[in-house]
């Protein structure tokens, strides 16, 4: 559905900005291949506009808006671009094969930031506006204008500059809380000041961004849409720059469970809440805290005796929402070693992959593994090994073996492995403080470089002490992050693949920029 041919005044468009403002926050950042999948994600999902970069930042967020301007047919892909005209017309150029296209173009229009960031007069803002917006309507009649820092704003000058824009071509007009320093009452109050004075403001929509640095990015939203706004900009898990954007799935089920005070629409499949959540952490190696609302582990979990005894009679004694509702299924027995190809197949199908015949046969064969070494396969486990088996394909550094001697013996943890660099099998021991430092260590020996270990992480991919580990490490070089996944159900394999795998991210980003320090 477009955002141009909806017609129901109560529909509201859910603007997803993962990809930008959430890939902006520290340690956040993805290569192309994964924002492809966040992005087919989204769509999938009924995102409605997918905010896919900043194409001028970087030539690598130029390619990333314009490989998702290629694939993604659903939903509208857009282009965040300052006002200038080299930002602009990057943003227009990145976006030219998309069907759908929107170019968000902004400038900040707080007294503080014109006069200290931007050191430009208000006249000469305001100029910008009509400039940028006018420019940005010659790629695409789907433009978006945003005030920066607009809740820091005077009356008078948002509503002038608003006025302008719309009349410059403007179809959408985002009011950010860019600081997160709004409060509800406030927010809905400036929405409705600006649709009651603006007086072309019929010819436009009405978006809202939020930010979480007081935890009122939800709140703000809401409170903004009661008052008219028709575009909530957010992201999955409310990640983002500080403390992070409203979170698209409390947004969504909000307006869903609370339909009977927020009489409005929108286009979400809230059922795939929960597998969006866990592909972005599984990504970033960011986990939400087990009490965040929906998508936290505990989300639904009923400890108190009380609360269990209620539920069980009545689900909604105690249950706003099912756990159904967000996608969340109990964990389902499905395979065991006895399966064959066929109920495997089935299965992927199910999950919504589709494999190619060779990666089709490796995923089996790693499936006949794991069912050897785990009795129950649950639907987690194929999840979590499929995708470590598209994440690791085509690497220049595998992991060949490994063995680990530690525990309670008064000799140092030592580790032994083999690594395959660049076809070439390389195998050494080493020691360390513990058996993950020691594998860690080996890494280093078989394949020099000099980087910081900035996050090492693991969580179990379902219950008991047989499940799987997932590990995430982060590695960090010259002030450029990425983040590596492994998993298996020995926690130091899973170890070492999640930390070859951020290595091979590096060489993928340092054959971009520096062609020359590829030797190690
Ligand atoms: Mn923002």
């Amino acid at each position: 559905m477009s955002t141009q041919q909806s017609t129901d005044p109560n529909r509201v468009i859910i603007f997803d900005t993962t990809l930008r403002d959430g890939e902006q926050s520290p340690g956040c950042s993805m290569n192309l291949e994964e924002k492809l999948r966040i992005a087919k994600q989204l769509e999938g999902m009924g995102v409605d506009v997918i905010e896919a970069g900043f194409p001028i930042a970087s030539p690598g967020d130029f390619e990333a808006v314009n490989e998702i301007a290629k694939v993604i047919k659903d939903a509208v892909v857009c282009g965040l671009a300052r006002s200038g005209n080299m930002d602009v017309d990057a943003a227009g150029e990145a976006l030219k094969p998309a069907e759908r296209k929107r170019v968000h173009t902004f400038i900040s229009t707080s007294p503080l930031h014109m006069s200290v960031k931007l050191q430009m007069d208000p006249e000469d803002v305001h100029q910008a506006v009509i400039d940028s917006v006018t420019r940005a309507r010659k790629y695409t009649d789907d433009v978006e204008w945003s005030a920066e820092d607009g809740t820091r704003t005077e009356h008078d000058f948002l509503c002038r500059c608003i006025e302008s824009a719309i009349d410059a071509g403007a179809t959408t007009i985002n009011i950010p809380d860019t600081v997160g320093y709004t409060v509800p009452t406030e927010y809905a109050a400036l929405i409705e000041m600006v649709m009651n004075r603006v007086p072309n403001v019929d010819k436009a929509r009405i978006s809202v961004h939020c930010h979480n640095d007081l935890g009122l990015a939800v709140a703000n939203s809401l409170a903004a849409v009661s008052a008219g706004a028709r575009q909530v900009e957010c992201t999955i898990n409310g990640i983002g720059e500080r403390a992070g954007n409203a979170s698209m799935e409390e947004i969504v089920m909000a307006l869903r469970t609370r339909h009977d005070v927020m009489p409005f629409v929108n286009n979400i499949d809230t059922t795939e809440i929960t597998k969006a959540s866990r592909m972005l952490s599984g990504i970033t190696g960011f986990n939400v805290q087990p009490n965040k609302a929906i998508v936290g582990a505990n989300a639904f979990a009923h400890e108190a005796g009380i609360h269990q005894d209620g539920v069980l009679k009545d689900a909604s004694t105690y249950e706003i929402m099912t756990p159904e509702s967000v996608g969340l299924v109990q964990s389902k027995l499905v395979l065991g070693k006895h399966s064959g190809r066929h109920a495997f197949n089935e299965k992927l199908k199910e999950l919504g992959y589709d494999l190619g015949d060779n990666a089709k046969q490796d995923a089996f064969r790693r499936f006949k593994d794991l069912a050897d070494l785990k009795k129950d396969v649950f639907d987690e486990d194929i999840v979590a090994l499929v995708d470590d088996e598209v994440m690791h394909a085509g690497e220049r550094i595998k992991v060949v073996s490994l063995e680990i001697n530690c525990g309670t013996v008064h000799t140092p943890p030592k580790a032994s492995l083999t690594l395959e660099v660049d076809g070439e099998e390389k195998f050494c021991d080493g020691t360390g403080d513990g058996p993950v430092d020691a594998a860690f260590n080996c890494i280093k020996e078989l394949f020099p470089h000099d980087t910081n270990l900035q996050l090492y992480q693991v969580h179990a991919v379902t219950q008991g002490t047989d499940a799987q580990a997932e590990v995430s490490v982060r590695l960090e070089e010259n002030g450029k992050t990425v983040n590596g996944q492994g998993a298996d159900t020995d926690t130091m394999v899973a170890s070492v693949k999640a930390y070859v795998h951020a290595l091979n991210k590096l060489l993928v980003e340092r054959e971009k920029t520096a062609p020359a320090a590829l030797s190690a």
